[in-house]
């Protein structure tokens, strides 16, 4: 049974769809303990959680910019109600789990910081099928919104507490500056303004002996998301945001990587940690 408790084709390359994996029961506990692990992690800042579905207005993802910025990444959701050749509906599929909260405080006046989380299995159309890069995957975002000094603060902040965290679960985790993979013309602009503007933040972890990838990223919007939803502060400037998020499947699989395929084999430590 031992190759049943892997993500299934993630290591063994036994999916039969590229980039598109199912979890195990034993998968899932690991998932939960992250779960709980962020949970705890940012309990003294958040007001409430989320639980999203993979799918999204069209309309929010116009407003988050997404379909202009990234469009070789979005995947849409067609039907066709009354039988005939199926055509675009109004949702697409979830990019990024944190477009599901702007539409919550659109228009808002926002008296106090806020601080909110999201959990959404998100679609990408990515190119690439290298180990832990899905094309539908789980991601957990905590978003901070508040003015420009104490948000960027706390993303510096939430940055440092995450890496912490996921160090402590054994992984040898390195904090990178990185940008986004915007598309067209102006992407290469967009990357190199994000990237001197310090961003975008990666935590990277090795998923196999020779590659590494972002397992949480933490990203300073300044004003876009308020801007793009009329979120305000109640001085009438727009509200800033930042968001730090978790993929769920990678940690997991960083995790298989440090302590081994079987989790009761795993240090004790670690084991208590994740409540395994
Ligand atoms: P970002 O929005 O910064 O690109 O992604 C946020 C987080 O989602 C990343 O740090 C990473 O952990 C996770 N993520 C992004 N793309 C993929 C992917 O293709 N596969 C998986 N499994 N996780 C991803
Ligand atoms: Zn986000």
């Amino acid at each position: 049974m031992a190759a049943l408790s892997h993500i299934r084709g993630l290591e063994d390359g036994t999916s039969e769809i590229r980039g598109v994996v199912l979890s195990s029961s034993a998968n899932e506990k690991i998932v939960d303990g992250l779960r709980r692990g962020i949970g705890a992690l940012f309990a003294g800042d958040r007001e409430e959680h989320f639980v999203a579905t993979p799918v999204i207005s069209r309309r929010t993802s116009e407003r988050a910019g997404y379909p202009t910025t990234f469009p070789q990444l979005l995947g849409a959701v067609h039907g066709s109600q009354d039988g005939d050749e199926p055509t675009a509906t109004d949702l697409v599929l979830t990019s990024a789990a944190c477009h599901h909260l702007y539409p919550l405080l659109a228009g808002k006046v926002l008296g106090a910081p806020t601080c909110l989380s999201v959990e959404a299995t998100c679609y990408r159309g990515e190119k690439t099928y290298e180990t832990g890069r899905l094309r539908s995957f789980r991601m957990y975002e905590v978003v901070r919104f508040g003015q420009a000094g104490a948000v960027e603060q706390w993303r510096d902040r939430a940055l440092r507490s995450a890496d912490q965290w996921l160090s402590g679960l054994g992984l040898s985790t390195r904090v990178v500056q990185a940008s986004d993979p915007f598309f067209g013309r102006t992407g290469d602009f967009l990357a190199r303004t994000q990237r001197e503007q310090q961003l975008k933040w990666e935590i990277t972890a090795e998923l196999t002996e020779d590659l590494s990838q972002a397992i949480a990223s933490a990203n300073y919007h300044k004003e876009y998301f308020g801007e793009a939803f009329e979120i305000t502060n109640t001085d009438g400037s727009e509200t800033h945001s930042a968001c730090l998020a978790f993929g769920l499947d990678r940690i997991t699989l960083a995790l298989r990587h440090a302590h081994g395929v079987d989790t009761s084999d795993w240090p004790l430590a670690v084991r208590a940690n994740l409540a395994l």
